[in-house]
């Protein structure tokens, strides 16, 4: 009998030490991931790099030169680096899983032409916009669809997790084809297996230069802005990130970009 009570006992305290270690180890990884994201550490890459994220496909923002992905995005963010004494890392991937590898520290920034919305701004932040956006509808040329309201009950193209995908969601009776690329969305619309696509301005006009059947209708369906996607808490690279892009718009970098990049509409 007593035996056993000891037994039960010995059970009970080999069950709390096993606890206590337990929280000694959690709390102790709770403290040090805190302590991480204090000093802003950059899970994605050494503390001499900065990782971004993005998905080319996307001109004049983010598009491939032979194997170099380059564009907008891609200097503006090479400036944010230099401003903090690191190399730039372009890690490409579909724009819809930008923000989970954001959010698994894979990458420590999303650059891609990304609208700030209230939605995305729940699982990341978002620094100042560096470029206004909007939706368009884009159809083949003579096609009987002139504004947003003939868009009803039509099949439209939109890249996955996009805001053109959200938007074309809320059509009345709208069939939404979604493709993992702008590319693609655009072949489909040419060769007549969507009747529209909405997708975002800038990459609209470049892939118009391209393909002589199609148009882009006058109407603007939305007023985006483009900004950074940061992870959640990581306040020291948000201020730095901000404080780059304040810089740059006033000692003309900036500037300099957008003729680099929208000069020549066509380009
Ligand atoms: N601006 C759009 C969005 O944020 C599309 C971006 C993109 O396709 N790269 O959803």
């Amino acid at each position: 009998m007593r035996e056993m009570k000891k037994h039960k006992q010995f059970v009970k305290s080999l069950k709390i030490g096993v606890g206590l270690i337990a929280l000694v180890f959690v709390t102790g990884f709770m403290l040090w991931d805190v302590n991480r994201s204090d000093l802003g550490a950059n899970t994605a890459g050494s503390s001499s790099e900065l990782v971004i994220g993005t998905d080319p496909g996307f001109k004049p923002f983010e598009y491939k030169e032979g194997s170099q992905t380059v564009g907008f995005d891609i200097d503006l963010a090479r400036e944010i680096a230099m401003d903090q004494n690191k190399t730039l890392r372009v890690e490409e991937m579909a724009f819809d899983g930008l923000l989970l590898a954001l959010q698994s520290g894979r990458i420590d920034l999303a650059v891609a032409g990304m609208t700030k919305t209230p939605d995305r701004a729940k699982n990341v932040d978002f620094s100042q916009a560096y470029y206004s956006a909007a939706q368009m509808i884009i159809v083949k040329k003579g096609s009987e669809i002139r504004s947003e309201a003939d868009l009803v009950g039509k099949k439209i193209g939109v890249q996955l997790g996009t805001t053109g995908d959200i938007l074309a969601h809320k059509i009345f009776k709208a069939e939404v084809v979604q493709l993992p690329q702008t590319a693609s969305v655009m072949q489909e619309l040419n060769s007549g297996r969507i009747d529209a696509a909405i997708m975002d301005n800038g990459p609209a006009m470049q892939y118009l230069a391209n393909n002589p059947k199609l148009e882009m209708l006058p109407e603007k369906l939305t007023d985006e802005d483009y900004a950074i996607a940061i992870r959640k808490g990581n306040k020291k690279l948000l201020q730095q990130v901000n404080k780059s892009l304040s810089a740059m718009k006033k000692d003309g970098r900036y500037e300099k970009l957008v003729k680099k990049y929208f000069g020549d509409a066509t380009k």
